[in-house]
């Protein structure tokens, strides 16, 4: 009998769970893979940081599996929306939820409304074109940027707001985004973390980049380095990191003079209110130290100035109506990816938003392994589904304008014509347009 699987969401834990589905199954199965938007991939389009091409690469392999026979993009369809969930569960032995967490983690601070201060899935979302966040138009006038947070996407906030536009050769960054990062004035980035070097988020690679960039330079306060000796029960990658401060401490103020950007890292800083009137003016902070692991307050708060500031401290997944979810923990209540038989979670929708995109492949085989089980010990009943056809009549029925791989090819052909000298391709910011392009 033929399975049909629906998978929600285009993005690496979806199409790796569509992978995992045909190696298991081969041409036994159907997936259809839907997506809210008219184009495939979630954060790699969306969230990889566009001077990251290397990364993006990836696609080329969710587009050999979107290419095959029993696999099919559904674009341009919200499933809770335009069809629930209980539909799904009607025509589909399982759906599987690889929506991501596209909402910011809120900061929880007083202030955290005033003008100019973002989340980085509202920022991240402008500089790479999501129709969501296009039109966000934040304001680079002022001369002091604050990054909340040390993981990689801190990093990749302050080095998009640091890059000049040279550097930005070979990347898909949207106009709308250079256009205002060329006439930006920002002059010094703060990034924040309330915890020590020894607790960072960033990566060795990642943070190394910090060194090689034309205009701006990373700065750490050797007082805030613990002892070197200290760094060898570290696991490898966090002491590269730790590495990588030491060396940012080390660098001598007359190369430091030569930049016009300072990138500098404000640990132990503890974000306890946003200041200003209308719009944002400054952080407060309060000086911490790390005890065990956490973070504890020592009572001193002083202000950081910010003209900008973007909180880069983690996301969310959004509630699907008919799904279990877990609202403190911000992702669908699963145990081990599976939900309820029927109903299973992979990638940050299952786990947070935590690893690599490489995480989401182990993540999509697991997720399978869990729905053979489940069919074979007839946990998702025996009665054959109508799969795709069923699903098409409803989409007639109600008029849905759906986007399939092949129209995104031509949308995609549309993107890279319309790319500036050296860049893949000009991303189109607004559905309007992306259903157009497909003609
Ligand atoms: P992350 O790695 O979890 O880092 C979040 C940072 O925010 C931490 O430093 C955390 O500090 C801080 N934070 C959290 N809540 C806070 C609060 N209320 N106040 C102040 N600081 C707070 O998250 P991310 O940077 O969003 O990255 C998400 C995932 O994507 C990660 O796995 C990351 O590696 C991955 N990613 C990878 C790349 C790449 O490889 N190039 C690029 C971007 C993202 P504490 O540790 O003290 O909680």
């Amino acid at each position: 009998m033929i399975r049909h699987l629906a998978i929600v969401g285009s993005g690496p834990a979806g199409y790796y769970t569509a992978e995992a589905a045909q190696k298991k199954w081969g041409d036994d199965v159907r997936v259809d893979v839907f997506d809210t938007l008219p184009v495939p991939y979630g954060l790699i389009r969306t969230g990889v940081a566009p001077d990251h091409q290397s990364i993006k690469g990836v696609s080329r392999r969710y587009e050999t599996t979107a290419l095959s026979d029993n696999v099919r993009f559904v674009g341009n369809v919200t499933i809770g929306q335009d069809v629930t969930v209980e539909e799904l569960q009607q025509l589909y032995d399982a759906i599987v939820f690889a929506t991501g967490a596209p909402h910011d983690k809120p900061l929880g601070l007083p202030g955290e409304d005033l003008a100019n201060v973002f989340g980085s899935a509202a920022f991240v979302g402008w500089y790479n074109g999501h129709p969501q966040f296009a039109e966000l138009a934040p304001d680079l006038s002022g001369g002091h940027a604050v990054v909340i947070g040390m993981g990689n996407v801190a990093l990749d906030v302050a080095r998009i707001l640091s890059k000049t536009e040279a550097e930005f050769a070979g990347s898909d960054i949207v106009n709308h985004a250079l256009d205002a990062l060329r006439t930006s004035h920002i002059r010094t980035v703060t990034i924040v973390g309330r915890r020590g070097p020894h607790q960072i988020m960033m990566t060795p690679k990642e943070l190394g980049e910090l060194m090689h960039l034309e205009r701006a330079s990373p700065r750490v306060d050797p007082a805030d380095l613990p002892a070197q000796e200290e760094d060898a029960i570290l696991e490898p990658g966090l002491r590269k990191s730790v590495g990588h401060l030491r060396s940012f401490a080390a660098i001598p103020d007359n190369e430091r003079a030569g930049k016009a950007i300072g990138l500098d890292f404000d640990m132990f800083a503890s974000p306890v209110r946003l200041v200003g009137t209308d719009k944002v003016e400054g952080v407060e902070v309060e000086r911490t130290r790390v005890e065990a692991g956490r973070a504890v307050g020592s009572g001193e708060t002083y202000v950081i100035p910010a003209d900008l500031v973007v909180a880069c401290i983690g996301y969310r997944s959004s509630p699907i109506p008919g799904v279990p979810f877990d609202e403190r923990a911000g992702k669908f209540a699963n145990d081990e990816g599976r939900i309820v038989p029927g109903l299973y979670a992979v990638g940050w929708a299952r786990r947070g938003p935590t690893g690599t995109i490489g995480t989401n492949r182990p993540d999509g085989f697991a997720v399978i392994d869990k729905i053979a089980e489940d069919l074979a010990t007839g946990a998702l009943g025996n009665t054959a589904k109508q799969g795709r056809a069923g699903f098409d009549a409803l989409a007639a029925a109600r008029k849905l304008d759906v986007v399939t791989f092949r129209d995104w090819k031509k949308i995609e052909e549309a993107e890279n014509q319309a790319a500036r000298d050296g860049a893949p391709r000009e991303k189109f910011v607004d559905i309007e347009s992306m259903i157009r392009a497909r003609g």
